[in-house]
This record gives structure tokens, C-alpha cells and sequence, in this order.
């Protein structure tokens, strides 16, 4: 097997100290990868303009076999359009229609919620990542004035909503649990009571979709609602199939669940093409810089890109060392342990050698 090439975009804040501890984990588990590291980015952009250089996207999808990426946002570009043209621009212009975020307890001691046990939350949120109201469609008029009409368009096209409900019901056959046991449930979340018009369409391509996999039973709960389940009992949930703001809103709140934002791996991904992993997290301005920031969630989102990319064995050892560092509390702050985001990822690059 040739090495798979991985393009790598360490970004902004926190990112650039993040990605470099994932990096060191992949070779220290011997992966076959080769990386090759752009610096797209605010320094860049703020230095020539630059957010996407010409053919950007394009040389990414035809040069490599995934993006590694660490995240954007930087308070000296106000506007953030760096963040907008790199990060979505990935997502839409390369057509990344699923994002694919797994909600896992690595250990009980990381959840807020009183007895939950690791096996007690093990479900993915699956997020469509190219339409809905993050498309920037619609506008403003008489901005400034008492008049001001700001108009912000919901997009869903029927293409769209149905390839990630197929998603969806493709992710629950072919992904176990972590016990081995089958997924059971696909749920669609949506507020198809108020907002009608695209509700309408996602609640009929569901059951459209459903039908064609009657081992897996179809379920719905309004968004609201899921809110409060997740919390009062996230047991009950297996996959989860939402549009693009509903996707990011719950699972910053399942991230809650796993230990925060530092622990939550993802991935956006179109089946066949190449695809773009990134943790959860954003770049986290106010912790940059200070060695705090914790790196498990780019190493899980690392784990989770070599999977994808059949390196299966590589990824189970890196998420067996990631587990024994929170269960020895070998971590960062921000979940109970001693370490700076250097030493946590230098003690999984220890780890994942013995293993
Ligand atoms: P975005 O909109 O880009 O997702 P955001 O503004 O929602 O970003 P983050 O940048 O993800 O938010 O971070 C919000 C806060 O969460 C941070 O200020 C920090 O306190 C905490 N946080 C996020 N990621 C980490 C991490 N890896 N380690 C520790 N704390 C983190």
C-alpha cells in the first residue's frame, strides 16, 4: 500500500497547537501517511490577501486522499472571512455534505450528567454540511435605519436533504456500536411544527428513505425537545440525522456530555471524494497561545481520519491511548488533569508505541 497523502491545514489559534500534537500521534503509530502542511490561514491572509489560492480546492482534491485541519478564527480579522472562504468553502465547494460527529464517553469521570457510564452515550450526529441557512443566501436593505430588513435564507433542496438521510440510514447498517451491537434507530430532528416549508420536505424524504431499510426503525423529536433529551437521558440515541444549524448547535451540546469542546472529533465527508477532518472545536481565541488547549479531539479526529481511510489498526491504538491518558489523567486542564496540550500529546506519542 502506498502511503495515503494528507493535506494539512493547522489554521488559526489553538489549531496550530493542536494539530501538531495529532501529527506526532500518526507517526508515532506507525501510520503509513505523508503530510504536507499549507499555512492558510489569518497570518497569511493578513499578510497578501490570500485566503484560497487559485485552484485551492481543487488541488486539494485532486492532490491528496484527506485534509487534516485544525480550525479558523482570528479577533485581528474582524470580518472573519478568511474562516468563511477557507472552512465553508471547503465544505461547499467540495460538496462535503456529511458532517459526521460521533458523541462517545471515553470515561464516566468526563461527563457532567451523574451515573452515565461510557457505554450509556454512544451515538453520531449527522449534519448536513452544504445548505441550510450557513449558504450566506438573502441580504440586507436599508441597513442603519429604522426600516432595516435583514433577510437570512433557509436553503433545502430535495437532493440534498435526501443523499444525508440515505447517509444516515448507510451510517447505522454499516457502523456497530462500540459494544458490537447493531445500530438500531435512525432519528430526524427538525422544527417542522414552525418552520413547515422545509420540515415538510425533510419529514417526507425520510419516510421516503426509511422505507428502503425496514431493520432500522425511523424516529422523530423536534429540536427543542432533543435538547432536553440529550441531557436527560442520551442512552436512548443512535444516530441522528439534522440540518446544517440544528447540527452544530446539538452537538456543541453533546460535546458537553464527552468532556467539552477539547474532546469532540468530526469529519466532513462525501463518500468516494476526498474528504476533511477537523475536531469540533473552533481556534478559541482567549486560550491561544498558552499551551492549555487540549488536544484530544484533533487526536480523535485523527484517529477517526485514518479509519476512514481503512488505517482501522493505526486508529484503534491511537483511541486506546487517548482513553488511557484521561483514565491515568494524563490530560490538560480542562478536564482534570495536570498536563500542558504539549505534554498530553507527548504522553499519547509515548503511549501509542507501547500499545
Ligand atoms: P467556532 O465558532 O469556530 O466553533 P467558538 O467561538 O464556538 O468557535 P471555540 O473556539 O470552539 O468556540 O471555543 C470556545 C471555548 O471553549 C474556548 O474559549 C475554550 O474555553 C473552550 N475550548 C474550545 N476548544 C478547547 C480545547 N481544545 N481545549 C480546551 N478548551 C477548549
Amino acid at each position: 500500500m502506498s502511503a495515503k497523502r494528507i493535506a494539512v491545514l493547522p489554521g488559526d489559534g489553538i489549531g496550530r497547537e493542536v494539530i501538531p500534537q495529532a501529527l506526532r500521534v500518526m507517526e508515532a503509530v506507525g501510520a503509513l501517511v505523508q503530510f504536507t502542511e499549507f499555512d492558510w490561514g489569518a497570518d497569511r491572509y493578513l499578510a497578501d490577501g490570500v485566503t484560497v489560492p487559485p485552484d485551492g480546492f481543487a488541488m486539494l482534491d485532486r492532490e491528496f486522499d484527506a485534509i487534516f485541519v485544525g480550525a479558523f478564527g482570528d479577533p485581528r480579522v474582524v470580518t472573519n472571512v478568511h474562516a468563511k472562504e477557507i472552512l465553508l468553502g471547503m465544505r461547499f465547494k467540495m460538496d462535503l455534505y456529511a458532517n459526521v460527529r460521533p458523541v462517545r464517553l471515553l470515561d464516566s469521570s468526563l461527563c457532567p450528567m451523574k451515573g452515565i457510564e461510557p457505554k450509556d452515550i454512544d451515538f453520531v450526529v449527522l449534519r448536513e454540511n452544504t445548505e441550510g441557512v450557513y449558504t450566506d443566501a438573502g441580504g440586507v436593505f436599508k441597513q442603519g435605519t429604522e426600516d432595516e430588513i435583514a433577510i437570512q435564507e433557509d436553503i433545502n433542496t430535495y437532493k440534498g436533504v435526501a443523499r444525508i438521510i440515505r447517509y444516515a440510514f448507510e451510517y447505522a447498517e454499516r457502523n456497530p456500536r462500540l459494544d458490537g451491537g447493531p445500530r438500531k434507530s435512525v432519528l430526524l430532528s427538525d422544527k417542522s411544527n414552525a418552520m413547515t416549508h422545509a420540515g415538510g420536505l425533510w419529514q417526507r424524504v425520510f419516510q421516503e428513505i426509511s422505507r428502503g431499510y425496514p431493520q432500522i426503525a425511523p424516529k422523530h423529536m423536534y429540536v427543542d425537545a432533543l435538547c432536553m433529551q440529550i441531557v436527560r437521558d442520551p442512552r436512548q440515541f443512535d444516530v441522528i440525522v439534522t440540518n446544517n444549524m440544528f447540527g452544530d448547535i446539538i452537538t456543541d451540546l453533546a460535546a458537553g456530555l464527552q468532556g467539552g469542546l477539547g474532546m469532540a472529533a468530526s469529519g466532513n465527508i462525501h463518500p468516494g471524494r476526498t474528504s476533511m477532518f477537523e475536531p469540533v472545536h473552533g481556534s478559541a481565541p482567549p486560550i491561544a497561545g498558552k499551551n492549555v488547549a487540549n488536544p484530544f479531539g484533533a487526536i480523535l479526529t485523527a484517529a477517526m481520519m485514518l479509519r476512514h481511510l481503512g488505517l482501522s489498526v493505526e486508529a484503534g491504538r491511537i483511541e486506546a491511548a487517548v482513553l488511557e491518558a484521561v483514565r491515568q489523567k494524563k490530560t490538560t486542564q480542562d478536564i482534570g488533569g495536570p498536563l500542558g496540550t504539549r505534554e498530553a500529546g507527548e504522553w499519547v506519542v509515548a503511549r501509542v508505541q507501547r500499545i
